[in-house]
C-alpha cells in the first residue's frame, strides 16, 4: 500500500493509472476506521480497479472544538486495516495540504435549506464543512467512483446534490449500513461509550425496526413521538427522530405520501452522539 502526504505525488502515482484507462474508486474518511468503513474499501476494490482511502480530520466540519479533540485518532492500527484488506493507495493529508489556501472559501451551491434539516439545524455550518472538503478531495484524488455510506444519510444526499450542481465527473455509489450483532450501526464514536451504554444503544435499531411497522398505518407524528419517548426512558438524550422523504428531506406524514421514505435519528447517551437511519420505502 502507498502512502501520500503530498497531493503532487499522489496525483503523479495515480496519473499512471488513469493512463492507463484504470477506474478509481475512493474512500474518504475520518480514520479511526472499523468494520463500516471496510465494507466501502470492498466494494472499490470489487468495483472499481484502484481504492484510494483518505483518512483526514477535517476541522472545518466539527461544530465544537471539544468534539474534533475528542475524536479517536488511530493510524497506526487503520493502515494496518487497510493494508490487510488490500486497499492499494493511502492518503494522509495535512491541513495545509487540503487548505492551501485557507479554511473560508467553500463551493458555490443552491441547496435548498436541506443543509439546515436534521443534522444541520443541530450541527450549524457542519454541512458546510462536509461539502468544502470533500469538493476538494474531489478535486485532488479525482475518482471515477466515490463510496458513501447510507449511514450518513443526509451527507451522501447533499453531497450528491453537488456532484450534480458543479457536474464532477464521479460516480457516487452507496454502501449500506454495517451494524453490530446486536444492531447499533458501526461509528467510530461507538468506542466512547461504555460497555453498558454499547448494550443499550441496541435500542435505537430496534426502534427503527418498530417504526418501519408502525408507520405502515400510524401516522408520523405518533412514530416520531413513540420513538422520542422510548429513547428518554431508555435514559438518553433523543435530538431528533424525523420521517422524511429520501431526496427533499422534508417531513412526510403518511406511509403513502412519498415513494422514498426514510427515518433518521440522533441521540446523545451519555457524552456521545449517534446518529442512524432506516429507509421504510423505496420504489424503484
Ligand atoms: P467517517 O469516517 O465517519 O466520516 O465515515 C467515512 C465513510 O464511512 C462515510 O461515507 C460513512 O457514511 C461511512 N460509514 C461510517 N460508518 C458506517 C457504517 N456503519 N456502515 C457503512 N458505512 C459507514
Amino acid at each position: 500500500m502507498k502512502v501520500f502526504k503530498e497531493a503532487q505525488e499522489l496525483q503523479a502515482y495515480l496519473g499512471g493509472y488513469k493512463e492507463k484507462g484504470k477506474e478509481i474508486g475512493y474512500v474518504p474518511t475520518l480514520g479511526a476506521l472499523h468494520e463500516g468503513h471496510m465494507s466501502l474499501v470492498r466494494k472499490s476494490k470489487k468495483r472499481s480497479d484502484i481504492t484510494v482511502v483518505s483518512i483526514f480530520v477535517n476541522p472545518t466540519q466539527f461544530n465544537e472544538k471539544s468534539d474534533l479533540a475528542k475524536y479517536p485518532r488511530t493510524y497506526e492500527a487503520d493502515a494496518k486495516m487497510l493494508k490487510e484488506e488490500g486497499c492499494e493507495v493511502l492518503f494522509y493529508p495535512s491541513v495545509e495540504t487540503v487548505y492551501p489556501d485557507g479554511m473560508e472559501h467553500g463551493p458555490e451551491l443552491d441547496l435548498k435549506g436541506m443543509d439546515s434539516l436534521l443534522e444541520g439545524a443541530f450541527r450549524p455550518g457542519h454541512f458546510d464543512g462536509v461539502l468544502q472538503v470533500v469538493e476538494r478531495l474531489l478535486r485532488l484524488v479525482q475518482p471515477d467512483q466515490l463510496y458513501m455510506g447510507q449511514k450518513d444519510f443526509q451527507q451522501f444526499t447533499l453531497i450528491g446534490h453537488m456532484i450534480r450542481q458543479l457536474q464532477i465527473p464521479t460516480e457516487l455509489v452507496v454502501c449500506p449500513i454495517k451494524r453490530e450483532s446486536h444492531g447499533l450501526a458501526m461509528s467510530s464514536r461507538n468506542v466512547r461509550l461504555r460497555p453498558q451504554e454499547r448494550q443499550d444503544a441496541a435500542i435505537i435499531y430496534k426502534t427503527l425496526n418498530y417504526v418501519h411497522r408502525k408507520f405502515k398505518k400510524d401516522d408520523a407524528k405518533a412514530c416520531e413521538a413513540y420513538a422520542m419517548n422510548r429513547f428518554r426512558k431508555a435514559g438518553f438524550r433523543p435530538e431528533y427522530f424525523r420521517i422524511v422523504d429520501g431526496i427533499s428531506l422534508l417531513d412526510v406524514k403518511h406511509f403513502t405520501q412519498s415513494d422514498y421514505i426514510v427515518a433518521c435519528t440522533a441521540v446523545w447517551i451519555g457524552e456521545v452522539r449517534l446518529i442512524d437511519n432506516k429507509i421504510l420505502k423505496k420504489v424503484n
